[in-house]
């Protein structure tokens, strides 16, 4: 495996994984996130191979339940269940036991009912009696206590992308305050969040990349086709072989505001 870095003052390259963060740390813990089940290995297959195989505690947590993915009629009342199989079965591929993958349960295609938090109701998905995805966010980040989060960027077409962007970074706040506690004790340190593609390309450029060995490679590609209810998945390891072993990430952009941030202006 190689590294790259963009930095200020230059290019770092290496085959330390961890070189490509600066603020690495003992006992490095990740979480993955993904809109839909296949989404974190396809935009991050290799670096959570990379981490696996550098003894970082890994964990996936996958948001939505798959309900609108079924591609034959047979399967219309099914398909979350034969993808939650497909899922860990991928997984297993790439190394992450069964224990470290997490399902937020939310209604695919659905997210925007699901923004925020509420009292659950009838069929909602339910953690400690409310619903809504910063309800689910919270709780599993303060369950896993990341060091990092590295999830698909906001800029990605898909309004599920979109939402679940926007919904674990603002759950990153939440997390770590005292709000909500039956959701668990408020985090020590907020975890660095980065992005990574899946579709759509990054808003700005990347600063990390990652080139795979081609065991690492062949991995992620028996993985990705280990969903083989989604029929459109041969096109897409097509595209991942066009690409090569590669993948790209970027730190979330977090632009806070100071009112010193325009001092000078006026
Ligand atoms: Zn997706």
């Amino acid at each position: 495996m190689k590294y790259y870095r963009r930095t200020k003052r230059g290019m770092v390259i290496t085959e330390d994984l961890n070189e490509i963060f600066s603020t690495w740390r003992v006992g490095e813990k990740w979480l993955f996130v993904g809109p839909h089940d296949d989404d974190i290995i396809l935009g991050s297959g290799l670096l959570l191979q990379a981490a696996l195989r550098n003894n970082v505690d890994v964990f996936a947590l996958v948001a939505t339940d798959g309900r609108m993915g079924y591609c034959n009629a047979e399967q219309e009342h099914t398909i979350s269940q034969v993808r939650k199989k497909e899922t860990l079965d991928s997984f297993r591929i790439l190394g992450l036991p069964e224990e470290n993958i997490f399902f937020a349960n939310i209604p695919d295609c659905d997210t925007n009912s699901y923004i925020g938090r509420r009292k659950a109701k009838n069929d909602d998905p339910e953690i400690k009696g409310y619903t809504g995805l910063q309800n689910a966010f919270t709780y599993f980040l303060r369950k896993v206590t990341p060091t990092r989060v590295f999830l698909p960027t906001g800029a990605d077409l898909h309004p599920d992308h979109k939402i679940i962007y926007q919904e674990m970074l603002i759950s990153l706040f939440h997390a770590g305050g005292n709000i909500w506690p039956e959701l668990g004790p408020a985090l020590k340190n907020v975890p660095w969040a980065y992005e990574f593609s899946v579709y759509c390309d990054f808003a700005t450029p990347p600063t990390i990349k990652v080139l795979a060995d081609d065991l690492i490679f062949q991995k992620k590609l028996e993985g990705v086709l280990a969903y083989k209810s989604q029929e459109q998945i041969a096109s897409l390891v097509e595209n991942l072989k066009n690409g090569g072993p590669v993948e790209f990430f970027k730190s979330v952009d977090m632009a806070f505001y100071h009112p010193e941030n325009h001092t000078a202006e006026f």
